[in-house]
């Protein structure tokens, strides 16, 4: 049986203790060669060669570990993609003819329409599935409501600046590229570098804007394009700021997400909703990001479709009645602890994970596993699929947990869809600032007493004692919470006074037992007042779809042998193009029947091409393959068509009038190729031949 493969760790440490042995053999040779000797030099010559030979052989192992070889296999894939992406129009940079701008793309006919389609599953999955509130909110949004939101203040990314040039950077990506690029190709790094670098990549996210500084400084990062220095990371806005209304007075934004839209609406859809918890709002639209420096294509750009759900709920009971449907989903999850003990994300059971505590709540849960079904059913494979939960500090203050789905393409581990429990954060935020509450109501089948904290300030005595300040003081101790408020009773009837800090007016006033009186009371409560929370499934359209593209792509040899063809094996969903339609040869009879055929299609709803150009069966195959078209209809005769299946090549013989259903049947899954090949009969024709 063949061992288990040594560890990273191993092989350098490995490489290590060669090159010490090579270093000190080279010290032997040269004392030897200084002395004069003539003996043992020959020796010791070859003893330095066959060290050398030994090192380089580690040092051959270690790389093959480190997947810096893999690194290029992995590069080569990616152009290859890329380019027939490009050349078949599934995207490309926008305003091309004037040199484009970085992070911002189009997408061409094919692109178009797997766009559509990947929206239309997501409709079917989640809007259709969960009767979600589906709204459609402008882009341009006023200054207060992001502002409510935090995003004004808190919408940023840490930036380093080339201090000659002036030139800007993110500041993370600087040190996760030096850190990844040390591991992949310095192979004189000792086991215990290596290990301090693989735990700055895992803590990335985490780290407050000082420790960045720290570890740029300490590692000696500078601009990557004129290796000057660098200044200290400072936070930069992603907002696209614009003024509304000609006068330029009322400052705007364009949306970063577009969750706010639903936040700001949620008392019309609450009572749209027949005042009933929980429900769900959703969203698809435009979302704008300033980024500082868009690279890796679809992944980073400045304006891109977002696909987002509000789902709101009791705060007191996340319980979800459809979690029994994903419990016994398994895949990989990432949570904290594997992260910052350097492990690796674990096949785990969602029912284990949401049971122990992993995930906040079942509602949390169910939400991820509805993500896994939606990402794998389009076509992505579960093996590069996991789902990382956030680190402390990468969580916003008052999220009570958060999971990205990450998806692994040659980019490496990308977050694709952030599922986050935001709690009541956002609903708050604005009552707050808009005076609206934001609240559902619970009411009682009967009345229940409750005990009520009851405050009366005496605004006879505080008049008396505060003057023109006796509004503040009257509003802090209305304001006062249980604790501080029976905090200041107890005080009061053991001391006959207390300080007490009033914010509003900067300062301590000394407050006696006759200005207020503190007390529970009871009292009967019809219903209960609460503000939902919200749990935030949110997708990110164009990363989705780019690794989608590279988990679909494949090459294989054409019937020559002479050259590489490229396929996309895209789930018929997804498929740009549902079906061609191809005359086997130039001639009237086959080209009335493709016509015929092909108004059958469009009355099926299938979307098609006829390729009536003649070159060769095999050739048209390839062109279609290559934009994932996953049937192919050759029309040989009046009567009986072949359709191939992409990916087997397989065909069968179909009557020309059922071809519409049996398309029909495959492209929305009621029958699958399996089905039809046990039902048609299996056809081996010179079209086949010619593949
Ligand atoms: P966030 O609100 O930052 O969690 O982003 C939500 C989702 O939007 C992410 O999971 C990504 O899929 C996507 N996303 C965020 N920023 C970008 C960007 N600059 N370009 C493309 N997609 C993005």
């Amino acid at each position: 049986m063949a061992g288990a493969a040594p560890s990273e760790e191993a092989l350098r440490r490995a490489l290590a203790e060669r090159q010490t042995a090579v270093d000190a053999q080279a010290d032997a040779v040269r004392s030897l060669k200084a002395s004069g000797a003539k003996e043992g030099v020959d020796a010791a010559v070859e003893a330095l060669k066959a060290l050398k030979i030994e090192a380089g052989a580690a040092a051959r192992r270690l790389q093959a570990a480190v997947g810096s070889g893999g690194g290029a296999a992995r590069e080569e894939m990616r152009q290859t993609v890329v380019n027939t992406l490009e050349r078949k129009l599934f995207y490309i940079p926008s305003f091309k003819i004037y040199r484009g701008v970085a992070g911002l793309y189009d997408y061409g006919p094919p692109g178009c329409a797997v766009k559509s389609n990947v929206l239309a599953f997501w409709r079917q999955h989640f809007v259709l599935e969960e009767n979600m509130l589906e709204v459609d909110c402008p882009c341009v949004t006023p200054e207060v409501v992001l502002k409510a939101s935090g995003h004004v203040e808190k919408f940023t990314d840490l930036m380093v600046k080339d201090e000659k040039t002036g030139t800007c950077y993110r500041a993370d990506h600087l040190l996760k590229d030096f850190c990844k690029d040390k591991l992949e190709k310095d192979l004189t790094l000792s086991p215990e570098t290596a290990a301090e670098f693989k735990r700055v990549l895992a803590v990335l996210d985490d780290l407050s804007p000082e420790e960045l500084g720290a570890k740029i400084k300490e590692y000696g990062i500078v601009a990557p394009d004129t290796k000057n220095p660098l200044s200290a990371p400072y936070p930069f806005n992603l907002m696209f700021q614009t003024s509304i209304g000609p006068t330029g007075l009322s400052v705007g934004y364009m949306r970063p997400e577009t969750a706010q839209g639903i936040f700001v609406n949620f008392k019309d859809l609450y009572y749209y909703n027949g005042q009933k918890l929980p429900f769900a709002a959703a969203q698809i639209g435009q979302a704008f990001r300033n980024e500082i420096s868009p690279r890796q294509g679809l992944l980073r750009v400045r304006e891109f479709t977002l696909a987002e759900i509000e789902h709101f709920v009791d705060p007191e009971d996340k319980s979800h009645p459809k979690f029994v449907d994903v419990a016994d989903l398994e895949f990989l999850m990432f949570p904290r602890e594997l992260q910052l003990s350097g492990e690796s994300a674990k096949l785990t059971k969602l029912a284990e994970a949401v049971s122990k505590g992993t995930v906040n709540n079942e509602t949390l849960g169910y939400f991820i596993g509805r993500v896994y079904l939606f990402l794998t059913r389009l076509g992505i494979d579960k093996s590069r699929l996991r789902f990382r939960q956030h680190l402390p500090n990468e969580m916003a203050h008052y999220a009570a947990d958060c999971w990205d789905a990450e998806i692994e393409c040659s980019y490496g581990w990308i977050e694709c869809v952030g599922i986050a429990d935001r709690s009541a954060y956002d609903l708050k935020a604005h009552s707050e600032k808009s005076g609206v509450p934001l609240v559902a109501h619970e009411k009682f089948s009967k009345p229940r007493e409750v005990e009520k904290l009851v405050i009366v300030p005496s605004k006879k005595d505080l008049g008396l004692a505060f003057k023109g300040n006796q509004k503040m003081v009257v509003e802090a101790l209305e304001a006062m919470s249980e604790k501080e408020a029976m905090d200041m009773k107890a005080a009061l009837e053991s001391k006959g006074e207390t300080n007490f800090q009033v914010c509003t007016l900067g300062k301590d006033v000394v407050i006696t037992k006759k200005m207020v009186s503190i007390g529970m009371e009871k009292k009967l409560e019809h219903q209960r007042v609460f503000t939902p929370s919200v749990v935030e499934p949110s997708f990110g359209l164009g990363r989705i779809i780019y690794c989608l593209f590279e988990h679909s792509f494949y090459t294989r040899p054409s019937k020559s042998e002479e050259e590489q063809l490229n396929v996309f094996r895209f789930p018929p969903i997804v498929a740009p193009i549902k079906c061609t339609v191809f005359p086997l040869v130039k001639n009237q009879e086959f080209d009335d029947a493709a016509k015929v055929l092909a108004k059958e299609l469009t009355a099926a709803g299938i979307s098609h091409i006829i390729d009536t150009t003649g070159i060769s069966i095999g050739r048209r195959y390839a062109r279609t393959d290559e934009i994932g078209v996953p049937f192919a209809v050759t029309v040989d005769s009046a009567t009986e068509v072949t359709i191939r299946e992409r990916d087997s090549k397989q065909q069968v013989r179909v009557g020309i009038d059922e071809v519409a259903s049996v398309v029909k049947e495959l492209t929305e899954g009621q029958s699958t190729w399996t089905d039809i090949s046990f039902k048609y009969p299996s056809h081996i024709g010179p079209q086949g031949d010619q593949e």
